[in-house]
């Protein structure tokens, strides 16, 4: 067993009577809890713990069990028909040259806002017995490119079952990009072994999604464990779930884009919480969601801007959503704000046939003129009689 592997079964916290142990009965009451337990497992790595510095705050909402829970308004079980939109078990196939394949049925954490709580944590309903029929499916579906490896969280896997798995898919010709999508760095980085790091870099190019959602969350040992990653050549991007009482302030945001890009990674994505039973404490209004994308936008460097989606209930895919910027668009121009609110009018081009049209000015005309009005605009201007 792997020294990540024991840290992980001696020191994580998978109980409620240890919850109930590490924070004291007065927070924790375990029978209240029960049924929001026995729904959707627990389990808390000692990396996830550290990040709780006292009750009630951003990493506790995460990992914490809650009876808001067991209250179900809007929520639906698979509120994504991933289901829906898979042929074999174990693979979704929902956009045109990408494929979900979930090999992992376990995650080193659970979040407690998980989309996929329905089937995260229980090996019946993802198995990895049936990896065979997914291979199968890939490698028959030619315009697949891009495969995303999920699960539960696939940096759970031994790195030899891992490496079975690269070498599967690098033997369809057709499959160009692998991907991870892991939370691992911040809930176990002594995951991200020297050994993991020299054994992926044979099945190039591989990226991973990781997901942050608080800059607390960057610890010291997560920004290390996402160095030797960028040093074995995988790009980095990050998903972040937008949160209630988790990062729903535009000023945290702003920092955990920061931190990241600190630490070589990409912000890729910030979700809408999905309208997942179970979960639905968590959801915020769009509005919130737009409200942050505009305090991002302009406001600091385009790398450090996520796009803004929402996950379409029932199966639409992912959707991006941008505060509304343009305030009319005609034929002959578009009028539109930028990030401070100033409006400014583009010229739309006018319809040009290639024969030179009287109403197109040359180059060299509308050069001059840009410049004499250039010049115009620099003199100081002449104080009027008055003194004014
Ligand atoms: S790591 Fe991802 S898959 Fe696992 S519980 Fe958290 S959100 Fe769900």
């Amino acid at each position: 067993m792997s020294e990540w592997q024991k840290t992980l079964r001696d020191e994580s916290i998978a109980t409620l009577e240890k919850l109930a142990e590490k924070f004291g009965a007065e927070n924790i009451d375990v029978e209240a809890l029960r049924p929001a337990f026995d729904n959707f497992q627990m389990r808390i790595t000692p990396a996830a713990l550290d990040q709780i510095k006292e009750v009630g705050d951003p990493m506790w909402q995460q990992y914490i069990p809650t009876v808001a829970e067991l209250d179900v308004v809007d929520g639906m079980i698979d509120s994504l028909d991933e289901d829906g939109d898979s042929p074999v078990p174990n693979i979704t196939h929902r956009y045109p040259d990408r494929a979900l394949f979930l090999v992992s049925p376990v995650c080193a954490s659970y979040c407690r806002f998980c989309t996929r709580r329905r089937k995260v944590g229980d090996p019946e309903k993802i198995s990895l017995k049936e990896y065979e029929s997914a291979f199968q499916y890939l490698a028959e579906h030619t315009e697949i490119r891009d495969v995303i490896l999920s699960g539960g969280d696939p940096m759970m896997l031994s790195d030899s079952r891992l490496e079975y798995i690269f070498q599967r898919l690098r033997a369809i010709p057709h499959i160009e990009i692998i991907r991870l999508g892991s939370r691992i760095t911040s809930h176990l980085p002594e995951r991200i072994t020297p050994e993991f790091c020299e054994m992926v870099q044979k099945y190039h190019p591989i990226f991973m999604n990781t997901h942050f959602n608080h800059p607390d969350e960057l610890t010291p040992a997560a920004v290390a464990a996402l160095d030797r990653l960028s040093k074995a050549g995988i790009s980095l991007g990050c998903q972040t779930v937008l949160l209630r009482g988790v990062n729903d302030d535009p000023k945290v945001m702003m920092k955990l884009m920061h931190e990241l890009l600190k630490a070589r990674v990409r912000p890729y994505y910030i979700y809408m919480a999905d309208q997942v039973a179970g979960g639905e404490h968590f959801r915020t209004t769009v509005q919130k969601g737009l409200e942050i994308i505009q305090a991002l936008r302009g406001w600091t460097s385009g790398l450090a801007v996520p796009q803004f989606v929402i996950d379409a209930p029932g199966g639409g895919g992912k959707v991006p959503l941008l505060p509304e910027y343009v305030e009319e668009i005609n034929d002959d121009e578009v009028i539109f704000r930028n990030f401070q609110g100033q409006r400014f009018t583009y010229k739309q081009p006018k319809p040009y046939d290639g024969s030179g049209t009287p109403d197109i000015v040359p180059i060299e005309i509308a050069a001059k003129k840009q410049r004499t009005a250039a010049k115009k605009a620099s003199r100081p201007r002449r104080r009027k009689a008055s003194g004014e």
